[in-house]
């Protein structure tokens, strides 16, 4: 265990985590909603801290990170926990995991994975992962700081829910992040997340008027958040808050964890993209068969394919090393 930041001192031994916006108050021995900050004699602790449930290479695409060193590979880290309560969990094995029921995780000091990093091959840098990064945000920042020392991209795939302060100082040492933006409705999150829209939508604000990479996920379930006029109002505010070169990753929902719905139709994934690029530059489709061009990156400019990916091949194509078109000079939005 590890010492968690952000916290207070309560009456009668009581804490406050400030980490997140669920803002738990945690009694002697008691655990907070994320099940893995723990208040053992008046301390917070991080239970997680050097528990790894998973640390593997693999193809940035993955994450998903579309415009986020392209054609590279990423050394993916997790843990277990999360701080959100969705019924549609598509990784429900880790993020419902507490110190009791996590067998497979193994001890990965910070510079045990620093080390696995740099020795992975064609690798841009560590994602933070599978789980909610942010609930394991001390392990999380302490490798960051180290990877960022040696030359290489930290990236966060993440709820995005986490209050201003701890999202700043992590901002100093992030390079990218995917945020699931898991619908543009209050009602939708506080029934089917146990959170809430606004620190969402106030996190996606911060990282993006700090030039960090973002992009952001939406996964489309039947019925609950697949309306056409919530789509769009969501569409309209990525586009005038974050930018229109903020990459969006239009993903079709499988049954899972206490969801019983049958899958997106792929027609109505292709008519949001449709919808989405009225207003965006890079809208791409996640968790389909091969779709006429729906995982390639097009010139803004002049419409012509500039990467083109094939599953997980990516051939970075018809950009110049400045980052330009080859065809029309645009300055495509990559890092
Ligand atoms: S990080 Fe966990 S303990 Fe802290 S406020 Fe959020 S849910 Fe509660």
């Amino acid at each position: 265990m590890h010492e968690a930041q952000f916290y207070i001192s309560l009456e009668e031994n009581k804490l406050q985590c400030q980490l997140c916006p669920h803002v738990c108050i945690i009694g002697e021995n008691r655990r907070g909603k994320c099940n893995v900050r723990i208040n053992k004699s008046g301390k917070l602790y991080s239970e997680n801290y050097g528990k790894a449930t998973g640390m593997h290479c693999e193809p940035v695409e993955k994450k998903p990170l579309y415009n986020f060193y392209p054609g590279r590979k990423i050394f993916s880290l997790g843990s277990y926990g999360c701080n959100l309560d969705c019924s549609f969990c598509q990784n429900y094995h880790l993020s419902k995991a507490s110190y009791y029921s996590v067998i497979s995780a193994s001890n990965a000091s910070v510079n045990d994975v620093v080390d696995r990093v740099i020795n992975s091959p064609n690798s841009c840098g560590i994602s933070y992962t599978f789980n909610e990064p942010f609930v394991w945000y001390e392990y999380m920042i302490d490798i960051a700081v180290k990877v960022k020392e040696e030359g290489y991209a930290n990236a966060i795939v993440s709820n995005g829910y986490i209050n201003p302060k701890p999202l700043e100082k992590l901002l100093d040492v992030i390079d990218g992040f995917n945020i699931d933006l898991k619908s543009f409705t209050d009602d939708f999150y506080k029934k089917y997340t146990g959170a809430s829209l606004e620190p969402v939508k106030k996190t996606l604000k911060t990282i993006a008027k700090r030039n960090i990479h973002l992009e952001i996920a939406n996964l489309v379930i039947p019925g609950l958040n697949d309306d056409t006029k919530t789509f769009g109002d969501m569409i309209t505010w990525i586009s005038d808050e974050l930018g229109k070169d903020t990459p969006l990753h239009i993903n079709r929902y499988y049954p899972s964890y206490k969801m019983s719905i049958e899958p997106t139709p792929l027609e109505t994934i292709v008519e949001l993209r449709e919808t989405a690029l009225e207003k965006l530059n890079f809208v791409y489709c996640g968790n389909v068969p091969p779709l006429n061009g729906c995982s390639d990156t097009t010139c803004p400019g002049c419409s012509e394919t500039v990467i083109k990916r094939t599953g997980y091949k990516t051939l970075v194509d018809n950009i110049n090393k400045n980052g330009h078109c080859v065809h029309c000079d645009y300055k495509i939005a990559i890092c």
